[in-house]
């Protein structure tokens, strides 16, 4: 793989990292190549080849490590996770001017991996480049997928299962755990360090640690209120797994509703629904609220004002949480201006489709495809008690709202019942699925042929109700 590597992370105190290679694997070979990515990246896809990705060749330039980070995971603390089972070969520039990782997630043990076997097997790294990229073609932002590799060996979870790698790019993997490793140690030069460089990255206008504080809870207010738009689950929304710039990370047990419910959960693991759809925004505060602690001494020297700074910043969450939201939701509903009435507008649709358990994507479609969703809010009166108000509230609205309603409401999404058995076909050796689920998803605000199936609900028997940790 030929890239024009620039390892600043490289470049910061040793101890905020291991340098590691990648581990060799036995025999591997390439799934996917992401050709539009790489070229974004300066990296010429034919260079992409299966020993690059699997790790067994280091490519010319890159200085592999793993990265140090803590977190509160379901709300617990631990005080040492870091990259366990994936090692960043570097940066590069892209095309736009700005600074990518490229990471590779399953490359063997580290200095961090604990009792793990630094690995992933081939159902995550296929569920987490299908959602990545279809988060990414919905405009959310995200880590991407660059390419994808099996190893030829054989990983243990439930029972025996295909080893896999993914190349993963990101604006870069420093999560609020980064943070948390080093305040609790009692690192402040490192602190320091981590925040000049976290700056420069992604926030240049920002000035010191309250400033980036500020862009980091503007930045996630975005990002979850974008989840919250097209029904998506994090599922394992812990400190670790929450980036600094912004972007979607860590695909774990994730989903996108189908029925609309405020209180779904789909990992296994989260058995009191503490990252529930609606939760999420309370959630999202938490973790900045953690963010927040670790930045403290760097904000006041005196710590009853930082804390008092601190807590201003984090009372800035709500409302550009509310914002986005309503931003994003309004568009859904075809608005680009702001009424006193459209929250309770947006309000009473999301009411009527949990009663009805409507499909949460396919009513919104409907809404900008024939303006009816009739059969889907299915409750008698349900939708005829809505529908007259939306329809004045849409008149009244200037310029294309066909055209704001197409671009706010996506035909299709991941859904988790053809992640599923997408997943089950690659494991069978069949890549078919994995190839046509990527070209839908590609698209996801256009009709095309294959658009009815892929926008097809799950039937009773498809239903995947949880997604196992198995990662
Ligand atoms: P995750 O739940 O994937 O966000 O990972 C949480 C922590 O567990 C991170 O520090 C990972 O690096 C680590 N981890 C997860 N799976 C493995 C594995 N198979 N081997 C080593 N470390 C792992
Ligand atoms: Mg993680």
């Amino acid at each position: 793989m030929r890239a024009t590597f620039d390892n600043s992370y490289a470049r910061l105190p040793e101890r905020l990292f291991a340098r590691q290679a990648p581990v060799p694997v036995k025999n591997p070979a390439l799934v996917a190549v992401n050709a539009g990515l790489a070229r974004e990246l300066g990296i010429e896809p034919d260079s992409i080849t299966a020993a690059a990705i699997a790790g067994n060749e280091v490519p010319a330039g890159a200085d592999p490590l793993a990265q140090l980070y803590a977190g509160h995971q379901f709300g617990n603390w631990v005080p040492q996770l870091g990259d366990g089972r994936a090692v960043l070969l570097g940066e590069v520039i892209d095309s736009h001017g700005q600074r990518r990782d490229i990471q590779l997630k399953g490359a063997g043990r580290t200095a961090f991996s604990r009792g793990g076997d630094g690995r992933a097997w081939l159902g995550p790294v296929l569920r987490e480049y299908v959602v990545s990229e279809a988060m990414h073609a919905l405009g959310i932002p995200t880590t991407r997928a660059l390419a994808a590799a099996t190893t030829g060996e054989t990983v243990y979870r439930e029972g025996p299962m295909p080893g896999a790698v993914l190349a993963r790019v990101a604006a870069s993997h420093i999560r609020v755990g980064t943070f948390q490793a080093l305040a609790a140690r009692g690192d402040t030069e490192g602190l320091k360090a981590l925040t000049d460089h976290a700056i420069a990255r992604h926030y240049p206008q920002a000035e010191g640690a309250l400033g980036l504080l500020q862009a980091v809870i503007a930045a996630q207010a975005r990002l979850v209120a974008g989840w919250m738009s097209v029904g998506f689950i994090h599922g394992v929304m812990n400190t670790d797994n929450m980036t600094i710039s912004g972007e979607t990370i860590d695909y774990g047990p994730c989903a996108f509703m189908d029925e609309y419910h405020g209180a779904t959960v789909f990992s296994s693991i989260d058995r009191t629904g503490r990252y529930a759809y609606q939760n999420q925004p309370d959630i999202a505060l938490w973790n900045l609220a953690q963010l927040a602690s670790a930045l403290l001494g760097l904000i006041d020297a005196d710590e009853t004002a930082a804390t008092q700074i601190a807590t201003a910043a984090l009372d800035g969450f709500a409302p550009a949480f509310q914002a986005e939201w309503l931003r994003r939701f309004r568009a859904k509903l075809g608005l680009t201006r702001a009424e006193d009435g459209d929250s309770a507008l947006i309000v009473g649709l999301l009411q009527r489709m949990s009663t009805s358990r409507a499909d949460f994507t396919n009513t919104f479609r409907a809404l900008a495809v024939t303006g009816d969703a009739s059969e889907l809010i299915a409750d008698a009166g349900a939708w005829e008690s809505w529908a007259p108000g939306w329809q004045a509230r849409l008149a009244r609205e200037p310029g294309d709202t066909a055209a704001t309603l197409r671009a706010a409401n996506p035909a299709v999404i991941p859904r988790n019942h053809r992640v599923e058995t997408m997943i089950e076909a690659a494991v069978g050796g069949d890549f078919g699925p994995f190839h046509r689920l990527m070209e839908v998803l590609a698209k996801p605000f256009d009709d095309g042929p294959d658009t009815p199936d892929y926008a097809r609900p799950p039937a009773p028997g498809e239903r995947v109700r949880q997604t196992f940790c198995g990662t």
